[in-house]
C-alpha cells in the first residue's frame, strides 16, 4: 500500500518539470503535483551559471523558474533536496528519498544530465572543476578569483562560456580542446574558427587537437598536461567535456532507454501514463524524421509544456524545431536552430567582418541547421524552412543575399 497518492509525479527539479507544473496549472488542472528534485534549490535555470551568475553579475533567485512562493500559491508540492529512489511501473508507486511511497496516475522523468567525467592521473587534485550547478559555479568563482591562470578542458559551450566569463572578470585562461578549432562541432570550422579569433583577441588562448593526459599537483592542480607533451601551469581548471543523459532511475525501473529515455513523437516512454522531457530524453522527431538527443534550455523547457499537454489529453506530437543560444561574456551572443547531424554545403548571408551574419547548414538540398549572430530574422525564416522542409537547392544566392527577402522562399 503506498503512503499516499498524487495525480501528477514530476521526477526532477529542473527546466522540464518545474514548466510541466506551470503547464499544468495553466491548463486547468486540478488534481495534485508532486516535484521532486535532487538539489536543495526550486527548479533554477542553468544558463546563467556559466554567464551572469559566475561573473557575479546575478543572483540565484534570478534564476529560478518560479518564485519559490508560486509552488504553494498554486498547490504544487515542492521536494527539494530528495531523490526519487525506485519506481514500479506495475503498482505505479515511486519511493522518495526518506521512505514514503507515493502511487501517481501520470508521471514526468525530467532527470536531466551529468557531466562526463575525466579520469586521468591526477584528478584527485583540488581545484579541478565542473560544472552543472549553483555550487559549481560558485567554487569556480571563489577559486578564479584567486588564480593566475585557469585552463578550460573543452572547445565546446562550457569552455568558451566560462574562458569569456573568467577573461571579462580579469582572470588568464587557456583552452585546451580536442578539436582543432572551437565550437566546430557544431558550427563547422569555419564559423568556428570565428568565434575562436574572437575570443583570441580578447585574451583567451586556444590549443585546438589536443588532448587531456593529466594533471600534474601536490594536492593542488599545478598544470594541465595534454597527450602530444603540452604543459600549461595553472591555478585551476573547469572541465566541460559534455554531458549524459541522466536515465538511471529509469533504467532501473525497466523503462526503454538508449542511452537517454527513449521517448516516441508525443514524448511517451515506454511506459503508459509516464513521459520524459529536456535533456534526459531521445525522442522521435518529425520535424527531423530522425531520432534525437538535443539539451537545449528552450527545448526543456518546451518540452516539459508539451507533455503536460498531452497528459491532458492532447496526444499531439512534439513539433517545435529545436533553438540554443550561448554568450560568450558580453562579446558576442548566438543562436542556433537545428541541430544539423552533417551538412554537405554551408551558405553565409550579411556581414561576417561586421559581426552580424547567419550560417545556413545544408544537407540534400533542404535546410539542416542555421546559426546567427545578430540576425535572429534570418532564424526565424530557416526554422519555417527546416520544418517545412522546403527545397532550398536554387535558392542558395538568395540566402546569400542579405538584401533579398528570405519569405518569398517557400
Ligand atoms: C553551465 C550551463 C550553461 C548552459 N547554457 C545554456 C545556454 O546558454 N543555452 C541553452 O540552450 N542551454 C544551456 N544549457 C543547457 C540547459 O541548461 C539544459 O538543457 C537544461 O537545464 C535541461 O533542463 P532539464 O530540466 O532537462 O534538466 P536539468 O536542468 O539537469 O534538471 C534535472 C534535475 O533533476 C535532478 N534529478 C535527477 N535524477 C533525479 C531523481 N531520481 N530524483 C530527483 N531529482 C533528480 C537533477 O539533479 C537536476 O537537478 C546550459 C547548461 C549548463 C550546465
Amino acid at each position: 500500500m503506498a503512503d499516499r497518492e498524487v495525480d501528477f509525479l514530476l521526477i526532477g527539479g529542473g527546466m522540464a518539470s518545474a514548466h510541466c507544473a506551470a503547464e499544468l496549472r495553466k491548463r486547468g488542472a486540478e488534481g495534485s503535483i508532486l516535484l521532486v528534485g535532487r538539489e536543495p534549490e526550486p527548479p533554477y535555470e542553468r544558463p546563467p551559471i556559466s554567464k551572469e551568475y559566475l561573473r557575479g553579475e546575478a543572483e540565484r533567485a534570478d534564476a529560478y523558474v518560479n518564485p519559490p512562493s508560486w509552488y504553494e500559491e498554486n498547490g504544487v508540492e515542492l521536494l527539494t533536496a530528495r531523490n526519487v529512489m525506485s519506481l514500479d511501473t506495475e503498482s505505479r508507486t515511486a519511493k522518495v528519498q526518506g521512505g514514503e511511497e507515493v502511487a501517481f496516475g501520470n508521471a514526468l522523468f525530467g532527470t536531466g544530465a551529468m557531466v562526463n567525467i575525466l579520469r586521468v592521473e591526477g584528478a584527485e587534485n583540488e581545484g579541478i572543476h565542473y560544472l552543472r550547478a549553483f555550487g559549481n559555479s560558485d567554487a569556480i568563482r571563489a577559486d578564479a578569483e584567486n588564480a593566475e591562470h585557469v585552463v578550460l578542458i573543452g572547445g565546446s559551450y562550457i569552455g568558451t562560456e566560462v574562458a569569456a566569463s573568467l577573461t571579462a572578470k580579469g582572470t588568464s585562461c587557456s583552452i585546451v580542446a580536442i578539436e582543432e578549432v572551437a565550437l566546430s562541432r557544431t558550427f563547422g570550422t569555419d564559423a568556428g574558427r570565428w568565434f575562436q579569433e574572437l575570443i583570441e583577441s580578447k585574451g583567451v588562448e586556444f590549443h585546438g587537437g589536443e588532448e587531456l593526459e593529466a594533471y600534474e599537483g601536490d594536492g593542488r592542480v599545478g598544470a594541465v598536461l595534454t597527450k602530444s607533451g603540452l604543459s600549461i601551469e595553472c591555478d585551476a581548471v573547469v572541465v566541460g567535456a559534455g554531458v549524459r543523459p541522466d536515465a538511471m532511475l529509469a533504467q532501473r525501473s525497466g523503462l526503454e532507454v538508449d542511452g537517454a529515455i527513449v521517448c516516441d513523437s508525443k514524448l511517451r516512454t515506454s511506459v503508459a501514463g509516464i513521459y520524459a522531457a529536456g535533456d534526459c530524453c531521445s525522442y522521435e522527431s518529425v520535424v527531423h524524421g530522425r531520432r534525437i538527443h538535443v539539451e537545449h534550455w528552450d527545448v526543456a523547457m518546451q518540452q516539459g509544456m508539451h507533455a503536460a499537454a498531452n497528459m491532458l489529453g492532447d496526444d499531439a506530437d512534439y513539433e517545435v524545431v529545436p533553438y540554443f543560444f550561448s554568450d560568450l561574456a558580453d562579446w558576442v551572443s548566438l543562436e542556433y536552430v537545428g541541430p544539423a547531424q552533417d551538412w554537405d554545403e554551408e551558405v553565409w548571408r550579411g556581414d561576417r567582418e561586421g559581426g552580424e551574419f547567419s550560417v545556413w547548414y545544408l544537407k540534400d538540398g533542404q535546410v539542416a541547421g542555421a546559426l546567427s549572430v545578430g540576425r535572429s530574422e534570418d532564424l526565424a525564416q530557416a526554422r519555417r524552412m527546416l520544418a517545412d522542409r522546403v527545397d532550398v537547392s536554387g535558392s542558395r544566392e538568395a540566402i546569400a543575399d542579405s538584401g533579398s527577402d528570405l519569405a518569398a522562399i517557400v
